[in-house]
């Protein structure tokens, strides 16, 4: 049955200081320009306004979004005292304030900026443990799964054997932010509007009126990609995901496993209709039980171009919901997320650095990217501390090109191809393909799934991960590879040359 359902009226929180994910809100005008989201939301979503979509009054019990801050006194950037800071960090998400450590760290001058220095970032972040475990950040992980479980459809389930955990983003924000505090970092509240760069410094204007000089400007703006320029037309995938962290009468989910991917569509069964999308461009149901009646639901479309619309999501979320026997009692907190995945890196080198969402570095498979992102910045820091120094002393555009060719080396760049690589196929399967896909992908030996997922195999790797790839498929699934993969793989090909010229 249709009912009509009223969209959440909390317009001013709006998407472009969260990267894509967008909490009970829209996006706003410029980013709709910018990436023609439009599509991703019915009509106008504007307040009080009414969106047909099928079923369940479920986004009724959606709250009003509470920002929630941190509680601590920050230390203001003066800018009547005039200083050329050695770093500006534009964008205080995980990326930006893990470089901001870093490098004031080293007793180099930083100021940080953000339109909302304080607020807890607002994205549900999960991670496998043993990328948290590496960067001893066991303690910024609130939950725990032992391990995960794939249901690739009614009949096929995968247990994996890979702990899984939610990241704490206020304990992760807080530990950041004292160590920026103790180190000195000034913080600025405001929105970078513009970067004039001169020879030996750049001049940032905010949105203020303030101007901000430093020697290095790193843009950490997440999707906006605010300073960092992109030369080639930008046609990325998109992930797109409606997710609720919810409380619920019960669920029918093991509480000790989360549940990675459920691709079974049998909660489609009663239309047609929504049984043929899904069929075309499928969503899984990715799930972190926390207790019996505790838990976060995230309906997602791995990828799509364009990506699949937000009431799309939901309408088949409610469908699961409803199969599955989860009646949602309240909610505590929602998440529309979209991220662009693949498509063209910026310009390298160029003036401003970059890191994180802005620099490309989202998996082009997965779209996951918070723990490559962190483990990343310590390059990206030890390469601006490096090339400050007084030895090398570089500035301007020398220094920038040294620290993107940190950032981006020939392996990783190479790495990335591939990844887009296995998106262009991920794009072109629909469900029974997916099924097959991952069916033989989680059947692969753990260091080659766990390492493609987790960015750690490189090209010569990455190679023999294809053709163990291949090796399990089904037969059915090969002709499918070979055929669908055929013109993603030359295009690869082509990139890999292309970059190595
Ligand atoms: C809803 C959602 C869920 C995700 N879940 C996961 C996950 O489970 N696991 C995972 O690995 N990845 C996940 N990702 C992908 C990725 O890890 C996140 O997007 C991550 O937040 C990116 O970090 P970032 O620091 O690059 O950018 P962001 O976290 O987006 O931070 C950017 C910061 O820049 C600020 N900013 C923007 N414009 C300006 C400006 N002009 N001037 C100053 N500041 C500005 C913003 O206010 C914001 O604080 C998710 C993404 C989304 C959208």
């Amino acid at each position: 049955m249709d009912i009509w359902f009223k969209t959440p009226n909390n317009l001013e929180f709006l998407q472009p200081f969260y990267g894509f994910s967008v909490k009970g809100s829209t996006f706003s005008s410029v980013k709709t320009q910018k990436f023609g989201f439009r599509n991703f939301f019915s009509g106008n979503w504007g307040r009080g306004v009414c969106v047909k979509a099928s079923s369940s009054t479920l986004l009724d019990l959606v709250p009003e979004t509470k920002k929630e801050n941190l509680d601590f006194e920050l230390p203001m950037y003066d800018p009547s005292k005039g200083v050329v800071v050695d770093l500006a960090v534009v964008g205080g998400g995980p990326a930006g304030l893990a470089v901001a450590q870093q490098v004031s760290e080293a007793g180099l001058s930083v100021c940080s900026i953000d339109p909302s220095p304080k607020l807890i970032w607002p994205n549900n972040y999960g991670v496998w443990v043993d990328e948290f475990e590496a960067m001893d950040l066991l303690d910024c992980l609130d939950a725990t799964w032992s391990g995960a479980v794939v249901y690739v459809d009614d009949d096929r389930t995968k247990n994996l054997d890979r702990p899984y955990g939610r990241v704490n983003r206020k304990q992760l924000k807080s530990k950041m932010m004292q160590k920026c505090i103790l180190n000195g970092v000034k913080f600025h509240q405001a929105k970078v509007i513009k970067a004039i760069h001169e020879e030996a410094k750049s001049m940032l204007i905010c949105s203020d009126g303030v101007t901000i000089q430093a020697k290095v400007v790193l843009d950490a703006t997440g999707f906006s990609r605010c300073l960092v320029q992109y030369d080639k037309p930008y046609n990325p995938g998109y992930q797109v995901a409606y997710g609720i962290l919810a409380e619920v009468e019960e669920h029918p989910f093991d509480t000790s496993k989360m549940l990675f991917m459920d691709w079974r569509d049998s909660h489609l069964n009663n239309s047609i209709e929504l049984k043929e999308r899904n069929r075309k461009v499928p969503t899984f149901l990715y799930a972190m039980p926390f207790s019996s009646n505790r838990i976060f639901l995230e309906e997602t479309s791995l990828v799509a171009r364009p990506g699949l619309r937000m009431d799309d999501i939901q309408e088949r979320m409610v469908a699961r919901l409803n199969h599955l026997g989860i009646k949602v009692k309240s909610i505590e907190e929602d998440e529309r997320c979209v991220i662009p995945m693949g498509g063209p890196l910026p310009v390298i080198p160029q003036r401003v650095v970059g890191i994180g969402g802005t620099a490309g570095m989202v998996h082009p498979s997965t779209g996951y990217m918070v723990a490559r992102t962190l483990a990343a910045a310590p390059v990206v820091a030890d390469a601006i501390i490096q090339y400050l120094g007084s030895e090398k002393n570089h500035l301007g555009d020398e220094l920038s090109t040294s620290v993107w060719k940190d950032l981006w080396p020939i392996e990783r760049r190479r790495q990335r191809e591939f990844f887009c690589f296995g998106m262009d196929i991920l794009l072109k399967l629909d469900l029974s393909a997916t099924r097959r896909f991952f069916d033989a992908f989680f059947d692969l030996e753990p260091r080659y799934w766990h390492g493609f997922l987790s960015s750690r195999l490189f090209l010569p790797e990455l190679m023999f991960f294809g053709l163990s790839l291949f090796s399990h498929a089904s037969n059915t699934s090969r002709i499918e590879i070979m055929t669908k993969g055929t013109l993603p793989l030359v295009t690869m090909i082509n990139n890999l040359l292309r970059d190595a010229e």
